[in-house]
């Protein structure tokens, strides 16, 4: 059992288990990081509690050679194409804490083991904020979406609405419009459009409601109507929403790892060209840093950022050139 000592905590450490990498989540990020990681015969653990934010969604759509395919079977496969690297090891769990000791990491899981880990990929995915409107929650992730390069496939030619406010309002309904000729613009009691985006709503005929929403109608996982504050219904077969990100937890932080306001969280960890964070030995991939989440997106990050580790690895160990962390 190693132990590590000091750092700036100022007191000893005690392991059960040192790893060159601990990908923390194993969603499309963190199995694809693990994948390449394991490849590179690196001792690789990886913690994942198991809730990719698209569980619930019916398909992965557009992810070439797995269009459509269901997100669980996805995630069973990458995680069975992982045992067959013995370097690697996937546990179910959860990274409740760490901080940074010397030139290593402490983490701790949920069932209170601590463990070292020389590099961090922090592949932890966002929480999705949806609206709170009741009726909302088993719709999720089916007939209510936030992407429609993601669900719009599935909904075209339907009845749809798109519920938005502000900025974002015409840009999400006239983007619905590239899979439906219905849609309503939904603002929930708020008004102010200019007269030039009256204009381009008017041109593709998309209506505006400005009542108050105070239920979504479904049976089942399917949208049937918008329930409307004076008691009135809009049937509906599918409705866009905005769906701000936020971290799920505060180990970046923890780390050291530094959040920065990006264009759909407030709080996206701030990441260089090389997936390197603002804390060098800890990486991160996937939605916790993207502007645009998508499970392709996601896979892509994660095999780079495993990359860009096993060469700080490597020069650690011989050496090698390895590009400096960005502001040095
Ligand atoms: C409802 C919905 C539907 C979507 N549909 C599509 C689609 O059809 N096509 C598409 O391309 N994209 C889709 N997306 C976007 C896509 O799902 C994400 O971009 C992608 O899943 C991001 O992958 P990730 O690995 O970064 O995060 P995630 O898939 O969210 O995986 C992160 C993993 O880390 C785990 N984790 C978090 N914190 C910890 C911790 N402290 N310890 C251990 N484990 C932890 C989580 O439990 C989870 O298993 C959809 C998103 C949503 C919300």
């Amino acid at each position: 059992m190693p132990r590590l000592t000091g750092g700036h905590i100022g007191k000893a450490c005690d392991v059960n288990q040192e790893w060159e990498c601990v990908v923390v989540g194993g969603g499309a990020a963190g199995l694809s990081g693990a994948l390449v990681l394991g490849r590179a015969r690196r001792r690789t653990l990886v913690v994942d509690a198991g809730e990719q934010s698209n569980r619930m969604a019916g398909g992965v759509g557009g992810l070439l050679g797995h269009d459509q395919r269901p997100p669980a079977d996805l995630y069973e496969t990458g995680r069975r194409e992982l045992a067959a690297y013995p370097s690697v090891e996937y546990r179910r769990g959860q990274v409740v804490g760490g901080e940074p000791v010397d030139d290593r990491f402490r983490l701790e899981l949920d069932d209170g083991e601590q463990i070292a880990a020389r590099r961090v990929l922090l592949a932890t995915g966002m929480r999705y904020c949806p609206p709170e409107i009741p009726g909302l929650e088993p719709l999720w992730g089916r007939t209510v979406f936030q992407c429609p390069f993601c669900h719009g496939w599935e909904m075209r030619d339907k009845r749809l609405a798109a519920l938005a406010a502000g900025d974002e309002a015409v840009h999400a309904a006239l983007m619905l419009r590239g899979w439906t000729d219905d849609v309503v613009l939904l603002t929930d009691g708020a008004t102010g459009l200019t007269a030039d985006d009256q204009r381009r709503l008017d041109m593709a005929k998309v209506v505006v409601d400005d009542r108050r929403i105070v239920e979504l109608s479904g049976d089942d996982d399917r949208l049937t109507a918008v329930v409307f504050a004076d008691g009135d219904r809009l049937e509906r077969d599918g409705l866009l929403v905005e769906a701000p990100l936020r971290q799920r937890s505060r180990l970046a932080e923890q780390l050291g790892a530094a959040c920065v306001q990006g264009p759909l969280a407030s709080d996206a960890i701030g990441v260089d060209a090389l997936h390197r964070t603002s804390t060098q030995a800890v990486f991160t991939a996937g939605d916790t840093c993207t502007e645009q989440p998508s499970v392709a997106g996601a896979i892509a990050a994660g095999s780079a950022a495993a990359m860009i580790i096993t060469q700080s690895l490597l020069a650690d160990e011989f050496d090698l050139p390895y590009p400096p962390q960005s502001g040095d």
